[in-house]
């Protein structure tokens, strides 16, 4: 078989390995099925067991009560950035925004044509490079929502804690850090994740809603735009991505296996800290992109004293197995997607080679 290279790729991204095979080995036939998932009815009894054992795992994963919803829904994060305002924005037709990247943006321009926008807070002009802090949180407390980016995948920075928006509703995107650890649920009204971050592969999106939301949603909504039909419908409505979501319950219950999200959580401390080790260790050579009081345990984005240096890093870690460590090109340089399933030891082996690197470089 082939060589798995270490992935670091920032979406569609590296899944756990035990999950892979345990998929390639049911790919044939699912046990009990006598077909492949790829091959079966979305409206099949042993479809319906996943579906259900799909949202129990992420219901206990994150100790989710039964006020809230879970949704397996297609457009990715993406069609969230219309489903949130169209379905909660009314009647009030005005929300928060707190802005602080690429995806904090796109979400502002649906919202804006849903109704009116509040920029709650934004870090663009210091290079999304940094969390708003609280004082500078500016919020109308007559908004029908606060929305926020939990992890700013294209920067590098990740709220540690949520923002406090008192009695108003939150709307997390989650994308690519949705169980990363353990959070408190009860603290927002609507979570959204694609998939293929942290939880499974892509063309499914994660919604997890409390029920009281679905009052806001009008009847002259789209059929397939509006949350009630899919929570009616049990995320049956029409074909859902069957295998993504046989994909997210396989991920659920590895995570339960490997102790739960607080040990995933004690696992990527443990992960970022050596990375960021490394890089406040190199005097100056490796420089972060996001303040030290943001940083992502998710994405770790970093430069190297100049371009040149950059692209032959590049060449030469992708040599030496390590594939997508490519920065966006909106912040340059290199970028770690270390999520959930990345291994300490690649992590390991990365900081090997990135002192090797300065050595030779300096
Ligand atoms: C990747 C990403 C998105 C876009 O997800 P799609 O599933 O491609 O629509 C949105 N928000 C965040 C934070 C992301 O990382």
């Amino acid at each position: 078989m082939e060589k798995r290279v270490f992935n670091l790729n920032a979406g569609p991204a590296i899944l756990p390995e035990e999950v892979i095979k345990e998929a390639q080995e049911q790919l044939f036939t699912l046990p009990g099925a006598g077909m492949s998932i790829l091959e079966m009815s979305h409206r099949s009894k042993k479809f319906d067991e996943i579906l259900l054992s799909a949202k129990n795992g992420i219901k206990s994963l994150l100790d989710i009560s039964d006020d809230y919803e879970i949704l397996f829904l297609q457009g990715g994060a993406s069609l969230q950035f219309s489903m949130v305002p169209l379905n909660l924005m009314p009647p009030k037709n005005k929300a928060d925004y707190i802005v602080t990247g690429s995806w904090s943006k796109k979400a502002v321009k649906e919202a804006k044509r849903v109704g009116t926008v509040n920029i709650a807070a934004s870090t663009e002009s210091e290079n999304f490079k940094r969390i708003p802090k609280p004082e500078e949180i500016k919020l109308d407390p007559d908004s029908a929502y606060v929305h926020f980016t939990s992890n700013n995948t294209i920067y590098g920075t990740q709220w540690h804690a949520e923002p406090q928006v008192g009695n108003l509703p939150l709307v997390c995107d989650a994308s690519s850090d949705i169980l990363f650890k353990k959070i408190d649920v009860s603290k927002y009204a609507l979570i959204y994740a694609g998939a293929q971050k942290n939880i499974g592969p892509s063309g499914v999106v994660l919604v997890i809603l409390r029920k009281d939301l679905l009052e806001r949603s009008s009847d002259s909504l789209h059929t397939m735009l509006n949350y009630k039909t899919h929570v009616e419908n049990n995320s049956l409505y029409n074909t859902p991505n069957t295998f993504g979501i046989y994909m997210i319950d396989l991920v659920a219950k590895h995570l339960v296996k490997k102790g739960g999200l607080d040990a995933m959580y004690k696992t990527n401390l443990e992960k970022a800290k050596l990375l960021y080790d490394c890089i406040d260790s190199s005097d100056g050579y490796y420089k972060g992109h996001a303040e030290k009081d943001s940083r992502s345990l998710m994405n770790v984005t970093f430069r190297l004293p100049s371009e040149e240096l950059e692209k032959k890093f590049i060449d030469e870690v992708t040599k030496a197995g390590f594939v997508g460590l490519k920065g966006h090109r909106s912040v340059g340089g290199l970028r770690a997607s270390i999520y959930n399933a990345f291994p300490l030891l690649g992590i390991q082996e990365l900081v090997k080679f990135m002192i090797e690197f300065k050595a030779k470089n300096g």
